[in-house]
């Protein structure tokens, strides 16, 4: 009889501490409507997010760890925790820039998180999210280089990735010559080599291709405005929705700032973070 009883009272024990654990995982969203973009990410398992792996700080495959780190990378793991309670359920693909707008259209991905600004011809092809993050465009140049900043690039070489903001605003800004290509790593290649005389584009991007390249340095002061956003199928409410609440959840919360200072701050010696963006892209 006493066994009985000792037996009932540990299966009791167990029940609850199972219950328990079961209420504290992390449920994830409820189910979204048949059909949506939301349902089918649901159904599938895992979120399809796009990214580039040549960004130090925020898109970035760390050779030694082989593993996807930054701050675009974090930003997927977070949207990932609010769809499925897990922010391991993301799988990553790689693109270049050029890629992100035709893989979104074409359902390869479901989101693009790669250093990508928000303008007003990509949104005539794509939704975007809020704003998560601003950068501003600049100068990366040898450690040697005259080149102190924009004035100094008239007739000079200068590199930018192809469908970039950066080609763009390059063209506007200055009387350089722009040399296209399709990475950025590839630019920063030609630079070395002496090919061109500089890369531009924004800070964000040239802070990490500074710290993979010790022989380069950034220049010039901020010459452009560059509101990211995440690119998605346009018509997909709730998606965007459950996105939008991530973004506005983690500026409101102060774990933008956290993670900022995980990602980029620790990286670049920078130890306050700075105001998280305003939702909108329009100035
Ligand atoms: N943010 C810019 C763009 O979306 C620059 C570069 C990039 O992400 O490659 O075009």
């Amino acid at each position: 009889m006493r066994k009985l009883f000792i037996v009932i009272v540990i299966a009791m024990a167990m029940l609850v501490t199972a219950c328990a654990s079961e209420s504290n995982a992390p449920a994830g969203l409820p189910k979204a409507k048949e059909g949506t973009l939301l349902r089918k990410i649901q159904d599938r398992g895992t979120l399809i997010v796009g990214t580039r792996t040549d960004s130090p700080t925020f898109c970035y495959q760390n050779p030694q760890t082989k593993q996807l780190e930054g701050f675009d990378i974090a930003m997927a793991r977070e949207i990932a925790a609010y769809i499925f309670g897990d922010p391991n359920k993301v799988e990553f693909k790689t693109l270049t820039s050029p890629e992100r707008i035709p893989m979104v259209k074409s359902g390869a991905v479901d989101l693009v998180i790669a250093t990508m600004t928000i303008t007003e011809d990509r949104l005539k092809e794509v939704d975007f999210s809020v704003v998560y993050y601003v950068a501003g465009q600049r100068l990366l140049v040898p450690q040697t280089s005259p080149i102190k900043g924009l004035v100094d690039v008239d007739g000079k070489k200068v590199g930018a990735v192809k469908s970039t903001t950066s080609a763009a605003n390059l063209r506007k800004a200055t009387k350089a010559q722009v040399v296209e290509f399709d990475s950025w790593t590839d630019a920063v290649k030609a630079m070395l080599n002496q090919q061109i005389d500089a890369v531009s584009t924004d800070d964000t991007i040239l802070y990490g291709l500074q710290l993979a390249n010790p022989g380069t340095k950034v220049v010039g002061s901020q010459f452009s405005y560059e509101p990211y956003g995440m690119a998605m199928l346009k018509n997909e409410p709730d998606f965007a929705n459950a996105v939008n609440t991530v973004i506005k959840n983690l500026k409101s919360s102060g774990k933008w700032k956290t993670i900022w200072l995980a990602e980029v701050g620790n990286k670049v010696g920078i130890t306050v973070a700075p105001a998280p963006p305003s939702d909108e892209w329009k100035k």
